[in-house]
C-alpha cells in the first residue's frame, strides 16, 4: 500500500487545509493535554503493522488518538515555560526542508544550505548589533550550543591537548555561574567531563542577577587553592525569572583572569533586535561566545538556536576531524558545519529563518515584540494595583513573575500551596497554561508574553480568569 506521489500530492492538500484548520481553531483544544499517564499507550497496537496502511487511517488515529496527547504550544492561551513558537513563514519553510530531505553536513552536500546558513547568521547580527567580527552558526538547542563552548573553553586551555590525550593534569577546572542559571549548564559540565562539583554558583543581587564581586572572589578563591578558573556563564534571561546578569562587569573580571566568557540568552536574546535593549549586550566585543534560541521568541519553530563566537579557528580545532570519505575540494573555501559543532549529520535550518525574517521584515518583528512587552507592562501594572496578587521579580522583557496573596496570609507553606493549587486549577481548565518557579522558598507563577499571535484579548481573559479563580481558592 507504498503511496504514490498522485496520493502524495492529494494527501498533502487535505493535510495543509487541517493544518490551517487547526491552527485557526487552536483555542478550542485544551492548551494542556489533559491524558494521565500511559494513556496514549494504550490506544496504541504494540506489534508494528505487518501490512501497510492508508494514511486516512493513520491521520484518523492521529486525530483521536495524539493530538489529545499534544499541548498546544502554538495556543495563543499558552503562558507556560517560555514559547517555542512557530509562525506560517516558518511552517511552510519547514515543509521545505522535510520535502527536500538534504543532510546538510558539509558545504557540498547542499551549497546553499551552507551559504544561507552563513547569511542568516550575519543578518541575525545585524539585526541584533552583534560584534561584526563573530562567526554564527545554527545548531539545535541551546543546550548543545553551552555544551559547545564549554568544551571549546576546555580546549582552549588545555592547548587541545584533553582531546588528545584525555584530561592527564587538566583535571582541576572551575566553571562559573549564577544560582539562577539554565540546568543545561549543569549538564554541559557533567558531560565535558568537568564534573558539577566544580561548577562554582555564585551568589545573587536582590534582582537575581548574577554578583560580579562574588565571582572574582570566587575565582580568587579557586586560584589560591591552585585551582584553574576556566570558563564562566552569563545568562540574559534566566528561566525562572528573565534576570540580565551584567555582563560588562563579568566579561571585564575574565579578562582580567583569562576565563572564556559565554553569554546564554536562550530566550531574551531575541529582544536584541530592539535597540533599545541592546544596553544588556554592553562589553560583547569582550565576550568569547553567544547563544539564543530563534526557536524561543523569533517565531521560528522548534529546533533553531543560533551560536556565535569570536574565535572560529579555535571553534574548529576543538571539533574538526577529517576522514578520507569526508574530503573535499572545497575544503578550506567554504564553511564545512560538521566542524562547527558535535553532530555530522544537520538539518536545512537557515531555511525556515530565511522565510521568517523575510516574511516579517525586521521592522515586523520589532512590532511583534514590542507588542509583547507593551502587554506583559500593562499585565504588571494590574497586578500591582491588585490588593491580592504581587509581582515576585523584576519585568525585564516579557515574563511576568507573581503570586496570590489573600489579604493577612502570612509567609509560609501555606500561601506557597495555595498557588501551587491555583497554578494546578488554572492549568485543568485547559483554558490557559502557566509554570512555576521557586524563588527564595517562594512559589511563584510564570506568565510569558510572546506567543506569536497573542493579543491584548488573550491576556486579558487569562488575568480575569486567575482573578476568578483565585476567588474559589479554600484553604
Ligand atoms: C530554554 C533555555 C535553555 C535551553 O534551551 P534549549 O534550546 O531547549 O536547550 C537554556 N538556557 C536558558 C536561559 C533557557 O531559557
Amino acid at each position: 500500500m507504498a503511496m504514490n506521489i498522485e496520493e502524495f500530492r492529494q494527501t498533502a492538500h487535505e493535510f495543509v487545509d487541517w493544518m490551517a484548520d487547526y491552527l485557526e481553531n487552536i483555542e478550542t483544544y485544551p492548551v494542556k493535554s489533559q491524558v494521565k499517564p500511559g494513556e496514549v499507550m494504550r490506544k496504541l497496537p504494540q506489534q508494528p503493522p505487518q501490512q501497510g496502511e492508508e494514511t486516512g487511517d493513520i491521520m484518523r488515529d492521529f486525530r483521536s488518538i495524539i493530538l489529545p496527547g499534544i499541548t498546544h504550544w502554538q495556543s495563543p492561551n499558552f503562558f507556560a515555560y517560555f514559547n517555542a513558537n512557530a509562525s506560517y513563514p516558518s511552517v511552510l519553510a519547514e515543509m521545505l526542508t522535510a520535502t527536500l530531505g538534504a543532510q546538510c553536513m558539509i558545504w557540498e552536500t547542499s551549497p546553499a544550505a551552507a551559504e544561507l546558513e552563513e547569511l542568516m547568521m550575519e543578518w541575525l547580527k545585524q539585526m541584533m548589533g552583534l560584534p561584526a567580527d563573530w562567526h554564527g552558526v545554527i545548531h539545535d538547542t541551546a543546550s548543545a550550543a553551552t555544551l559547545i563552548a564549554i568544551l571549546s573553553a576546555r580546549e582552549k586551555y588545555s592547548n587541545f591537548q584533553v582531546n588528545e590525550k584525555g584530561f592527564g593534569n587538566y583535571e582541576n577546572f572551575r566553571v562559573y555561574c549564577s544560582t539562577e542559571t539554565h540546568s543545561s549548564i549543569d549538564k554541559a559540565v557533567k558531560i565535558a567531563g568537568i564534573g558539577r562539583a566544580n561548577l562554582v554558583k555564585v551568589d545573587v543581587d536582590d534582582a537575581l542577577r548574577l554578583k560580579p564581586h562574588a565571582l572574582q572572589q570566587a575565582i580568587e578563591k579557586d586560584l589560591a587553592e591552585g585551582k584553574r578558573p576556566l570558563c564562566a556563564i552569563a545568562t540574559l534571561g534566566t528561566t525562572g525569572t528573565t534576570a540580565i546578569d551584567p555582563v560588562k562587569e563579568m566579561a571585564e573580571i575574565c579578562r582580567k583572569y583569562d576565563l572564556w566568557l559565554h553569554v546564554d540568552a536562550a530566550h531574551a536574546g531575541t529582544a536584541l533586535v530592539l535597540p533599545e535593549y541592546r544596553w544588556m549586550m554592553e562589553g560583547a566585543e569582550m565576550v568569547d561566545s553567544f547563544v539564543f534560541n530563534p526557536h524561543k521568541w523569533m517565531f521560528t519553530n522548534f529546533d533553531c538556536s543560533a551560536y556565535f563566537v569570536k574565535d572560529k579557528g579555535q571553534l574548529i580545532r576543538t571539533f574538526e576531524i577529517l576522514p578520507e570519505y569526508l574530503k573535499t575540494q572545497s575544503q578550506g573555501k567554504v564553511n564545512d558545519y560538521r566542524d562547527w559543532g558535535i553532530a555530522l549529520g544537520r538539518r536545512f535550518r537557515a531555511l525556515k529563518l530565511w522565510f521568517v525574517i523575510r516574511n516579517f521584515g525586521v521592522e515586523g518583528i520589532r512590532e511583534k515584540l514590542r507588542f509583547h512587552l507593551s502587554l506583559a507592562q500593562g499585565l504588571k501594572e494590574q497586578i500591582e494595583a491588585h490588593p491580592e496578587f504581587e509581582i515576585m521579580a523584576p519585568l525585564t522583557v516579557n515574563l511576568v513573575c507573581f503570586r496570590y496573596r489573600p489579604q493577612g496570609m502570612e509567609e509560609g507553606e501555606t500561601l506557597n500551596a495555595l498557588n501551587q493549587q491555583l497554578n494546578q486549577k488554572l492549568n485543568a481548565s485547559g483554558k490557559i497554561y502557566l509554570t512555576h518557579t521557586k524563588v527564595r522558598g517562594q512559589y511563584i507563577l510564570r506568565m510569558v508574553l510572546g506567543q506569536t499571535y497573542l493579543s491584548r484579548e488573550h491576556v486579558q481573559k487569562a488575568w480575569q480568569r486567575i482573578q476568578e479563580t483565585a476567588k474559589t481558592m479554600r484553604w
